[in-house]
């Protein structure tokens, strides 16, 4: 699926974020920038260990932000590494801190002048968020940044599931529409 919101297309696929040739791809990273499972890993070990030497100069980072590093040997030229929160209850600020997630990752784009970048559905694997609400605040926080910044051409999330696709699909439907 895609649509265009002033200058940015906004595309969902499924697929291997690994893959992506944007500009920059986003990774679903722990607060100790440490790797792990998940796309974390699978971007660490597609990307070669000059991923994890740039994210232990930084060090780490807070919670509902994002930190930025090379791309090392993937075909996206940068990593964001976005640290969403893991999923408790509902109650403990969590779609405040998936939302700024997902907005520094797009700040962060923005900054470094770059045009296209790639989103996994962050939270929603180990850190256990419902896919459903997680696809609100994801799709949400970047319709309303697009929608007063021009500067990105391609916003793409890239869905490891048919069903999650899906699920992004029609909560974009719905957004949309109102
Ligand atoms: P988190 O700890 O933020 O929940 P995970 O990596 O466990 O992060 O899961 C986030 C999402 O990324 C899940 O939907 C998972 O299925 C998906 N995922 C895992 N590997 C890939 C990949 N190579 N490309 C895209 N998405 C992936």
């Amino acid at each position: 699926m895609e649509i265009v919101v002033k200058n940015t297309t906004v595309s969902l696929v499924k697929g291997d974020i690994t893959l992506e040739q944007t500009d920059a791809i986003v990774n679903a990273a722990n607060s100790g920038l440490a790797g792990g499972g998940g796309v974390d890993g699978a971007i660490h070990r597609a990307g070669g260990p000059q991923i994890m030497e740039a994210c232990r100069k930084i060090g780490g980072c807070p919670t509902g932000s994002a930190v930025i590093t090379t791309g090392g040997n993937l075909k996206a030229r940068f990593v964001i590494h976005a640290v969403g929160p893991v999923y408790h209850d509902g109650r403990h600020g969590e779609d405040k801190l998936l939302s700024g997630a997902y907005k520094a990752s797009l700040e962060l784009a923005v900054k470094h002048n770059l045009k296209s970048i790639v989103f996994p559905s962050i939270s929603t694997g180990v850190y256990g968020y419902p896919v459903k609400q997680a696809s609100e605040i994801a799709l949400g926080t970047v319709l309303d940044f697009i929608k007063i910044n021009n500067a990105l051409s391609l916003v793409r999330f890239v869905l490891f599931s048919d069903s999650d696709l899906k699920v992004y699909e029609k909560t974009l439907e719905r957004l949309i529409q109102g």
